[in-house]
């Protein structure tokens, strides 16, 4: 009996995160036995090149040293304390020092959690209930964000899951990415808050116009709403701060997640004093937690901002465009209709003739040839998640060699599979 086969028996669809079921690809899902820097090894010792990356959590590599010890370290110290520690308000300075719009940050253990927390604090400052998302961006699994478009452009949502009552999303407004007009009606509502994604990273990556991030925070500003940037997967991603800062921009509220815990379960959300502290205790607005900016993820979080120099961006900015470059020049080769998007240091790979602007783009894509194209790099040592509308995260571990296996494997698998 495989371990795949135990688990369905024990743990729905043997998975516990539906991300980690291998559905839209060819064959059963991989179990993580160890990491090494670049490289995933499953329980059955096959050695894989790794891009999925705890989904943009690892930026350092499976297993650096520097966090090992700063968990075993923390490990040692003890778990959960049920109390504040040195490391959390070491990891809070960090932020703080690094997000010019963060002047107070509240950690939780998940991006889901910094959602709800940035939605309940945007309510309560706006009187307000109305909450605006862009279809394709993810802002985790409460019920209030799983909305899709209800019919016609900026109308309230509708469930997009079984078991979330529609009275959840009553008050959620989704409107296409990228699409201003519709935004700018959406606020014909009372807007409270306006979650965003500036990059998108959740329908593969989706680089938005600079106009309308520009327009999410003016439009919130002039409509006295609260601009929310989900920087989950682009905080400390991209550069040592948010993208909110190469923008030159300074949103309301920023939630981070992924990098900011060096792998641990992190979540945070962040933003002026006068919106942080309607937070209880100063303020009523409640948020809690047992595992709240638990000590050994705290530790990590501080182990991985400090070892990340901003030489090292510029090196993972020239990893991942190697690889990008290198994945396009595949597809050319294998005459394959594919188009490889990069921002800055992360990237995905379309099976779509023409960069997408938004969901609807990304839907066209050629699923079946995704989903080809997956096991055929699996086959030969590549491991990428397990879904057209995940990214590709290369680690500061990926080195040239790392690279160039995954083109020489790409050109390979992109012939065969197209
Ligand atoms: N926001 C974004 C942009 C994300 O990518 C994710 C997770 N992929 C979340 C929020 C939710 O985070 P978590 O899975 O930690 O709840």
């Amino acid at each position: 009996m495989t371990l795949f086969d135990r688990a369905k028996g024990l743990i729905p669809g043997g998975v516990s995160s539906p991300a980690r079921a291998f559905g839209a690809v060819d064959g059963d899902p991989i179990f993580a036995a160890h990491g090494e820097g670049a490289y995933l090894i499953d329980t059955d010792g096959n050695r894989y090149i790794d891009y999925i990356q705890g989904f943009g959590a690892v930026i350092l590599g499976h297993a650096d040293e520097r966090i090992v010890r700063a968990v075993s370290e923390a490990a040692a110290r003890g778990g959960a304390f049920g109390l504040s520690t040195e490391q959390e308000v070491q990891l809070a300075s960090l932020v703080v020092e690094r997000v010019p719009s963060v002047e107070r940050v509240r950690f939780v253990t998940s991006g889901t959690e910094a959602s709800m927390t940035a939605a309940r604090i945007a309510r309560a400052a706006t009187g307000r209930d109305v909450i605006v998302k862009f279809e394709g961006n993810y802002h985790g699994h409460s019920d209030a964000f799983l909305a899709k478009a209800g019919s016609g452009v900026a109308t309230f949502g509708i469930p997009m899951a079984a078991g979330v009552p529609e009275r959840s999303v009553a008050d959620t407004i989704v409107v296409p990415y990228n699409d201003l007009g519709a935004l700018e009606r959406a606020f014909e509502h009372d807007v409270a808050a306006v979650f965003l994604e500036p990059i998108a990273a959740n329908m593969g990556v989706v680089v938005p116009q600079r106009a309308f991030v520009d327009a999410v925070v003016a439009l919130c500003g002039a409509h006295g709403a609260v601009s929310v940037f989900d920087e989950v997967v682009t905080g400390f991603r991209l550069g040592s701060g948010a993208v909110q800062s190469a923008l030159g921009l300074e949103p309301d509220l920023t939630m981070f997640g992924k990098v900011l815990g060096g792998g641990l379960p992190v979540g945070a959300v962040g933003g002026k004093a006068e919106l942080m502290e309607l937070l209880a205790p100063v303020g009523a607005v409640y948020q809690a937690g047992t595992y709240a900016a638990h000590p050994h993820a705290m530790a990590a979080g501080v182990a991985a901002l400090q070892a990340l120099e901003p030489d090292d961006y510029a090196t993972l900015e020239a990893t991942a465009m190697h690889l990008c470059d290198g994945l396009s020049e595949a597809a050319k080769h294998a005459g394959a209709e594919v188009t490889v998007v990069r921002a800055g240091t992360f990237g995905s790979l379309f099976f779509l003739p023409d960069e997408p602007h938004d969901f609807d783009d990304v839907q066209r894509s050629d699923k079946q040839a995704f989903a080809r194209f997956h096991r055929a790099m699996r086959d030969r040592g590549v491991l990428i998640a397990p879904s057209p509308f995940e990214c590709w995260f290369p680690s500061l571990a990926h080195g040239e060699a790392e690279i160039e296996a995954t083109i020489e494997a790409a050109r390979e698998a992109l012939r065969e599979c197209t």
